[in-house]
């Protein structure tokens, strides 16, 4: 190839013989400046991602650091409030069991030290905090099985409370023969008597003794016009020698109602309620249930 060049200075045009040779090797010239700089160009965009990369990588690594410390944070004071109300439920058990006159076994622990005092949140690892909070479960878990011994406790003393005979069944009276061994007011024999009498005047009103299911309202010979009334769990009490009876037998009756009236009916010399308190079917002393209640320690006696 030949390549002519004119120029103004010399006035001459200058013939340049290119041989293919001159162009191999421009052409690698050239070949070898665009690699170079395509490669340095594409290292140093490396080089300054990388740089971005590493910036992210550790701003992102701050960023999980601080949500880890925020959390554990988080998990301690919440820690701390669990503590505090274990130790509330701790205290209040203790308080309610006293109440309830039952004995408490001190729970097993661990940790004693953890028992007492504000908690400070000391920086826990993530396993010593989720020990801990396993710790508290099995705590809260015990006290709950612990109080609801005790809730039931105090359902049975209410139901029992409720269900005992302690009303004066009849008021306007004088105490007459007490319960237990005396000689039999009309045979003259000793014999055991399993009420109470209290005196008073024919078409004295009697109540119930306590809340119950009237069993029978009958008249027998020897307790006369007799009203049996249920109060569950085995107790049972009697009204005798009454001169009406008010009630019929399924009749669901309130503490303090209405059952009939004094009488002297059946085995009697007088005018007088034979009151009687009985535990599965065994006659027990009325007064033991009576005396439990306001009424009985007012009552007359001659
Ligand atoms: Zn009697």
């Amino acid at each position: 190839m030949q390549i002519i060049l004119v120029s103004r200075h010399l006035k001459a045009a200058r013939t340049i013989t290119i041989m293919p040779r001159h162009l191999m090797i421009a052409g690698f010239v050239f070949l070898a400046l665009v690699v170079g700089s395509s490669a340095t160009l594409s290292w140093l965009s490396g080089q300054l991602g990388a740089f971005g990369k590493r910036d992210d990588a550790l701003s992102q690594h701050a960023a999980s650091q601080q949500y880890v410390s925020n959390n554990l944070q988080l998990m301690a004071t919440r820690l701390g409030a669990l503590q505090a109300q274990v130790l509330h439920l701790d205290s209040l058990g203790e308080r309610l069991a006293g109440l309830a006159g039952v004995k408490r076994e001190a729970p097993a622990r661990d940790k004693p030290a953890g028992q007492g005092g504000a908690f400070v949140p000391a920086p826990l690892t993530a396993g010593e905090l989720q020990r801990e909070i396993d710790r508290l479960a099995l705590e809260v878990d015990v006290r709950t099985d612990e109080l609801a011994v005790l809730e039931s406790r105090f359902l049975e003393q209410r139901v029992k409370e409720r269900l005992l005979p302690t009303t004066l069944p009849v008021k306007e009276a004088f105490l007459g023969s007490p319960f237990g061994q005396r000689s039999d007011p009309i045979a003259g024999l000793r014999a055991m008597h399993e009420g109470i009498d209290f005196n008073a005047e024919t078409g004295t009103p009697v109540v119930a003794a306590s809340d119950g299911v009237v069993l029978t309202a009958a008249y027998r010979s020897d307790f006369g016009n007799m009203i049996e009334v249920d109060h569950g769990a085995g107790l049972t009490t009697r009204y005798a020698h009454l001169s009406r009876m008010d009630v019929k037998p399924g009749a669901l009756v309130k503490r303090g109602e209405a059952l009939g009236a004094v009488g002297s009916t059946g085995r009697s010399t007088g005018p007088h309620l034979h009151f009687e308190v009985r535990m599965l079917g065994v006659a027990q002393n009325p007064a033991q249930f009576l005396k439990q209640g306001e009424e009985y320690a007012f009552v007359k006696r001659r």
